[in-house]
């Protein structure tokens, strides 16, 4: 599996060797939870039974809940209560809460949830500390409602209208803040239909998500008239082989990156959490390699990069200890300086030299090798 490019001749002649980014001899990764449940309320929207149905082609059976609470999801320890909540989905409706639309700068105008939890056991999970109870992941049945509720929101928003490098995206909704798309899409379908949905837009509008997954195919060929972005998160190897259980391997993120990009998708790269550990530049210049050979030789690339430096609070640490509790990820407070988060919490952030060093690396390796990237935030 080699990039190529077309010489003088018309010759495809190739140009980067892409083996570690080789289609993967195995499916795309895509979970299988081991325990699904509906609420009476689901039952009453169309994409519910969608959902079920796919759900039970692979043969895993939907238990009907009398009620609309969730039972069932708590064990005796918070390791048991860990366990089943992340091996549970549970199709409901989404809370009212969550049809007010919220503004997410940096990333977007405006945050649309399809769904709120993921499968997948990233020791640093930015969901800890911000969702509250076990976390099991509910994939919202009102989906038809949720997508026909975004008209008011168009050509409202903070970022596309401030930023004149980002004006050309149109009104921006971000749909990955609580969970991972790729994940789930297999067992909801949500996000394809998200993707015809803004694709039959007539105004300026996109449809952003970031992944940890490779499960591209169901959107290769999709009517997306180039309305949604799909960013991949990606890490060096320390970070992705170490502390993100269950998702798929970064050079497989980065196959699915080049299938979308060839098929005419804008694409990015969320490259979280960023960590000075021993050797980053090696290890970042590794992953840099990686994405080079993913993107070469790809026609037309819109390529984008949202740059994020690892932070904690001391509610997500407390979490992560409970979750995670022989992590090696770096928590320790005294290598931090403070900052004053939203609402006036405290996040942990890296010491400003740090943050100077490893931003001047990222900036200039970045144009030197990809000149065509566009990079939208540093944080
Ligand atoms: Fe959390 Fe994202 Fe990892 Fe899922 S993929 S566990 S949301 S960090």
């Amino acid at each position: 599996f080699v990039a190529a490019t077309h010489d003088a001749t018309g010759e495809q002649v190739p140009t980067r060797d892409l083996s570690e980014l080789a289609p993967p001899a195995r499916p795309a990764r895509r979970w299988t939870p081991k325990r699904v449940v509906i609420t009476p309320d689901a039952l009453d929207h169309p994409h519910a039974h969608r959902i079920v149905e796919r759900v039970e082609a692979r043969g895993i059976e939907v238990e009907r809940l009398r009620a609309n609470r969730l039972t069932g999801v708590r064990g005796a320890t918070e390791r048991e209560t860990y366990a089943l909540a992340k091996s549970t989905m549970a199709i409901v409706v989404s809370p009212p809460s969550r049809r007010k639309l919220q503004p997410i700068a940096p990333s977007a105008d405006w945050r649309v949830d399809l769904a709120e939890g993921c499968p997948a056991h990233c020791q640093y999970c930015y969901l800890a500390g911000s969702l509250s109870g076990p976390p099991v992941t509910r994939v919202y049945a009102d989906l038809d409602d949720i997508l026909g509720g975004l008209e008011p929101y168009l050509g409202q928003g903070t970022i596309t209208s401030r930023r004149a490098d980002r004006a050309q995206e149109g009104t921006t909704f971000e749909a990955s803040c609580y969970t991972d798309p790729l994940a789930l899409e297999h067992l909801t379908g949500s996000w394809t239909r998200a993707v015809e949905f803004f694709g039959q837009w007539e105004a300026p509008v996109q449809l952003r998500w970031t992944t940890k997954y490779d499960d591209v195919a169901g959107f290769v060929g999709l009517p997306h008239a180039g309305r949604t972005r799909v960013r991949f998160s990606v890490n060096c190897l320390p970070v992705s082989q170490r502390m993100e259980g269950g998702t798929s391997t970064v050079p497989d993120r980065l196959a699915g990156l080049r299938r979308l990009a060839l098929d005419g998708y804008p694409v990015g790269l969320t490259m979280a959490p960023l960590m000075p550990l021993d050797g980053w530049r090696e290890h970042y210049g590794h992953l840099l390699d990686l994405v080079e050979a993913a993107v070469d030789g790809v026609p037309d690339l819109d390529l984008t990069a949202e740059l994020i430096t690892h932070r904690f609070t001391p509610g997500s640490k407390e979490v992560l200890l409970g979750w995670y509790p022989g992590t090696r990820l770096d928590m320790d407070e005294s290598r931090r300086t403070t900052k004053r988060g939203k609402f006036g919490s405290t996040k942990y952030v890296y010491p400003e030299d740090v943050m100077t060093e490893m931003r001047t690396w990222f900036t200039d390796e970045l144009a030197r090798r990809l000149p065509e990237l566009h990079v939208l935030y540093w944080t």
